[in-house]
């Protein structure tokens, strides 16, 4: 199968997940940013609009209050040149009515009266002008707004002039009798008397007023704090007087305020903030998910070993109640982990005849006395069944360090009993069965041994009745034949009794024995035999009496059979050379050990056939048992020895016995 692979290394889902869902949270909080963004940016434009149309309409108000106030003093000049036209009109009427109208206006500083040719005639307070002609059209033309005036038959005002830094100017109203000119009403305004007269307090208070020349310079100003340039701003034509002049008003107030920039700045620092707390909560997320991610790992490791378990948990809280059971012991018990967990004792899979046991374990393990090396005892499965478990209980620590129960591992070793007291039955009649057929086999070995004590027995005997009879004998010949007679008897005894315990199944009794005479024991049991195969035994144990605790009659069973078994693998060999059909037993100390070795120079054996031969019933003869080396080799381990074989080095077969000199 031709599978491509990624090289990008593949993210856990719920890494997937939250990054998914972060992003979607940082464009959320991106997005609700702009739109508050864009909510400021409307609310300030609309303030500014609202700002703006206020300043309009507020200017538009002003332009027009000082319209009227401007065409209404014009009116009063008017009536008044109208009626100082009239003949019967005297000086008089000038006076009163010019005081009463600078008296009623604050802007009309003067009135002068000029007649025809120009010549100033009457004025209040003076009839002096400061600025008698004033060039409207600039330039130096001849043109002045009087004559302009005068030749229209109209008011016109005049240029804004500084008087004394004051601007002023002025009105030519001419004075038409019929169609004839009479003179000139000229009428002086000052723009800041003007400004001050008509300008609210309200107005002053939001706005800076100035009105401009042609050139943009400020004439007058009803303020001298300026407002600032970025303000909102609005001009309008200032007409009349006209000629150019302009109504600038600004606003003191710039739109928008610092509320709102520290509302937006707020807004705007808090979004970084929200921002960064989701960067930090990414990196905590993903630190999380990889923790649960390696959890689940190991927990998925945890389970596959659990189930994989053969020997039972179960794991209790302090006061006996159990919080967890594997599958295992639920196998053993036949009871499901629903039916175990929660259970207090004395638990459903206790034995009722091992109850009162059972339950005085269960304590002491609860006060923490279990004992460690485990112990054994017997549970009930859901069946009735009985099985013995082996127990081993240890303390549950949890992650803080505090002791909370207690974890038992339980094993159920019937089985195991079982087979282990099958084999100790078996071993036991395998050894009995074992001794009968040594027993038997050495049967007509002993037969033909007794015969030689009790013959020589029978012949020290008529040896002495000749000589008693003869009555030629001395008193130390009859003494010593008597004795060599006591000698055989007693070794006929001893065979006897060696049969005897032989036969008689005993425990084994260990005892302070030499194990110079063991040898020498078997050797006199197995001799007869190896005479008759023509085999020579040679000792060679250098004078040493090693005492050691030892069953004498079980390790002289070992050397018999070890012997028999090396004479019969020899004089099975037809052309085996005289020198060659020797066996030997050596003994030698080595450190704390003591060794037996017993040579033979027999056909030997393969290696196969060495790796089984301690196995029950292995045996390479027609009508053998199998079963000698077998029980050697149990008995060698009974003294706490080891029994095995080598390869005689110029062939044939070498069994090695050690033995520990002091015994545990
Ligand atoms: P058995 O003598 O009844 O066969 P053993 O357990 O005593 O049972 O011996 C097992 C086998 O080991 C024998 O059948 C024999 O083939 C082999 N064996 C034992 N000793 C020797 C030896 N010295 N030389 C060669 N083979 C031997």
């Amino acid at each position: 199968m031709n599978r491509t692979t990624d090289p990008r290394p593949r993210q856990p889902p719920a890494l997937q997940w939250s990054n998914w869902y972060l992003t979607a949270s940082k464009l959320a909080v991106g997005l609700l940013l702009g739109l508050l963004i864009a909510l400021l940016w409307l609310l300030r434009q609309n303030e500014i609009e609202e700002q703006r149309a206020t300043l309009i309409a507020d200017v538009l108000w002003l332009e027009q209050s000082l319209r009227f106030r401007l065409e209404g003093n014009t009116e009063q000049l008017q009536q008044l040149a109208l009626d100082l036209s009239q003949d019967s009109a005297g000086p008089a009427l000038f006076q009163t009515r010019s005081r009463h109208l600078i008296k009623t206006t604050s802007e009309l500083g003067q009135i002068v009266r000029l007649d025809a040719r120009g010549e100033a005639v009457d004025g209040l307070p003076t009839r002096v002008l400061a600025h008698p002609s004033l060039d409207i059209f600039g330039g130096g033309q001849a043109n002045t707004a009087m004559d302009l005036a005068n030749k229209l038959g109209k008011t016109v005002y005049s240029q804004v002039y500084p008087e004394q830094n004051q601007p002023q100017f002025e009105i030519y109203v001419p004075i038409f009798e019929n169609t004839q000119l009479r003179g000139t009403l000229i009428g002086v305004y000052s723009l800041n008397a003007l400004l001050k007269e008509l300008v609210p307090w309200w107005f002053a208070e939001k706005y800076q007023l100035r009105v401009l020349d042609g050139n943009g310079k400020t004439l007058a100003s009803n303020s001298r704090v300026d407002a600032s340039p970025s303000s909102l701003s609005y001009e309008v034509a200032f007409d009349p007087p006209g000629d150019g002049l302009m109504l600038q008003v600004t606003a003191y107030r710039a739109a928008g305020n610092v509320a709102q920039t520290l509302i937006a700045s707020l807004i705007v620092l808090l979004a970084g903030a929200v921002f960064w707390s989701l960067w930090a909560v990414r990196g905590l997320i993903r630190q999380r998910v990889a923790a649960e991610q390696a959890l689940r790992v190991e927990h998925a490791f945890r389970k596959a070993m659990e189930d994989s378990l053969t020997v039972g948990m179960r794991a209790r809280d302090r006061n006996g109640e159990i919080t967890y059971v594997n599958p295992a012991f639920c196998r053993m018990v036949g009871f499901s982990a629903e039916e175990l967990i929660g259970q207090r004792s004395p638990n459903c899979y206790w034995a009722p005849e091992e109850m009162e046991k059972t339950q005085r374990l269960h304590n002491a393990v609860m006060e923490g006395n279990a004992p460690p090396e485990g112990f054994e005892l017997r549970f009930k499965r859901k069946n009735e069944e009985r099985f013995d478990a082996l127990i081993y209980e240890a303390p549950l620590i949890d992650a803080d360090g505090k002791h909370t129960g207690w974890m038992g591992s339980v094993l159920d070793v019937t089985e195991r009993k079982r087979a282990e007291e099958l084999a100790r039955q078996q071993q036991e009649k395998l050894q009995l069965t074992s001794r009968l057929v040594t027993m038997g086999e050495m049967a007509s070995t002993l037969a033909h041994e007794l015969n030689q004590p009790l013959a020589a027995i029978a012949s020290y005997n008529t040896g002495c009745l000749n000589k008693l009879e003869s009555g030629s004998f001395t008193h130390e010949e009859l003494i010593n034949a008597l004795t060599k007679l006591g000698v055989q008897a007693q070794r006929a005894g001893r065979i006897i009794r060696r049969v005897h315990d032989f036969v008689r199944k005993s425990e084994p009794k260990r005892t302070l024995c030499d194990l110079a005479e063991i040898i020498d024991d078997s050797f006199g049991f197995i001799e007869p035999e190896a005479r008759k195969r023509n085999i020579r035994i040679v000792r060679e144990i250098q004078g040493m009496r090693p005492e050691l605790m030892v069953d004498q009659v079980m390790l002289e069973q070992v050397l018999l059979n070890l012997m028999r078994n090396a004479i019969e693998a020899m004089s099975a060999m037809d052309r085996l050379p005289p020198e060659r059909r020797r066996l030997t037993i050596k003994l030698a100390q080595l450190d704390d050990q003591m060794e037996i070795r017993v040579i033979d120079h027999g056909p030997g054996m393969p290696r196969e056939v060495q790796e089984k031969l301690f196995t029950p019933f292995f045996s390479t003869k027609p009508d053998g048992m199998g079963m000698g080396l077998n029980i050697c080799r149990s008995i060698i381990e009974f003294h706490h020895g080891r029994l095995w074989v080598e390869d005689t080095p110029e062939g044939g077969i070498t069994f090695v016995i050690t033995i520990p000199v002091r015994q545990p």
